[in-house]
């Protein structure tokens, strides 16, 4: 365990940080994700990931026209940083679009806006996965099928829905995998 140190480069071989080598065929990235150089534009303040600091109705400080919300925003609520995951963006949303509609027509401006914490899914294998839902905890089968269904229940539209769910169960039976990340094109082949 190497604390205090940065990767300065990973490749098919291995991982560098400054001049030492680390060889390794499999490397698992976790440092996070950095917000969209967008978020640059607007000249507010922004956090060290990037994030824009928006106000209490998640508008830009100054700038009450301009509403940042989902991965792009970073804002506390109960004293906490807002995740940045599906629901808080969604959440995040639907309170920018109450707001809009609340000054159209002239009512008083929202309370600040408030993350609900339904509960965390996460998938870690095939037919695995861990789930937090109202303070109860799933893990192995069940928790992969409340993924599944939730996954499939909070898409828009029924078209949608049918689509993923045929995909999935495709990549499910065929073992084959749909989202894969290719890095550059050099690096030996195979
Ligand atoms: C690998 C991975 C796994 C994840 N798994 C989960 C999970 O299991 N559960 C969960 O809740 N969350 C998960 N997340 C997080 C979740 O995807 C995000 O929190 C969520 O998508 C944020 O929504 P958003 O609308 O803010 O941003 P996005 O969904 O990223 O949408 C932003 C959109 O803006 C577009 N865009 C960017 N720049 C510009 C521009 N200059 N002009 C016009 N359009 C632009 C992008 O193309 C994109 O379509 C995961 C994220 C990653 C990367």
């Amino acid at each position: 365990m190497r604390t205090g140190c940065l990767a300065t480069g990973i490749d098919a071989a291995g991982v560098s940080i400054g001049a030492e080598r680390i060889a390794a065929r499999t490397v698992v990235w976790a440092a996070g994700v950095a917000a969209s150089p967008l978020g640059r534009t607007l000249g507010a303040p922004l956090d060290r990931a990037g994030r824009v600091r928006v106000g209490p109705d998640l508008s830009v400080p100054g700038h009450p026209e301009i509403f940042v919300i989902g991965d792009l925003a970073a804002i506390e609520s109960e004293g906490r940083p807002v995740p940045g995951i599906a629901p808080a963006a969604k959440q995040m949303g639907a309170h920018a679009a109450r707001a809009v509609r609340s000054r159209i027509a002239g009512r008083a401006a929202l309370p600040a806006f408030r993350y609900r914490d339904y509960g965390l899914l996460a998938t870690i294998g095939r037919r695995a996965a861990v789930a937090l839902i109202g303070g109860v905890r799933l893990s192995g089968y069940p928790a992969w099928l409340a993924w599944l269904f939730a996954h499939i229940y909070f898409l828009i539209g029924f078209r949608n829905r049918v689509v993923v769910l045929l995909e999935w169960a495709w990549s499910y039976w065929t073992f084959e995998r749909h989202a894969r990340i290719v890095i550059g094109g050099g690096g030996p082949a195979g």
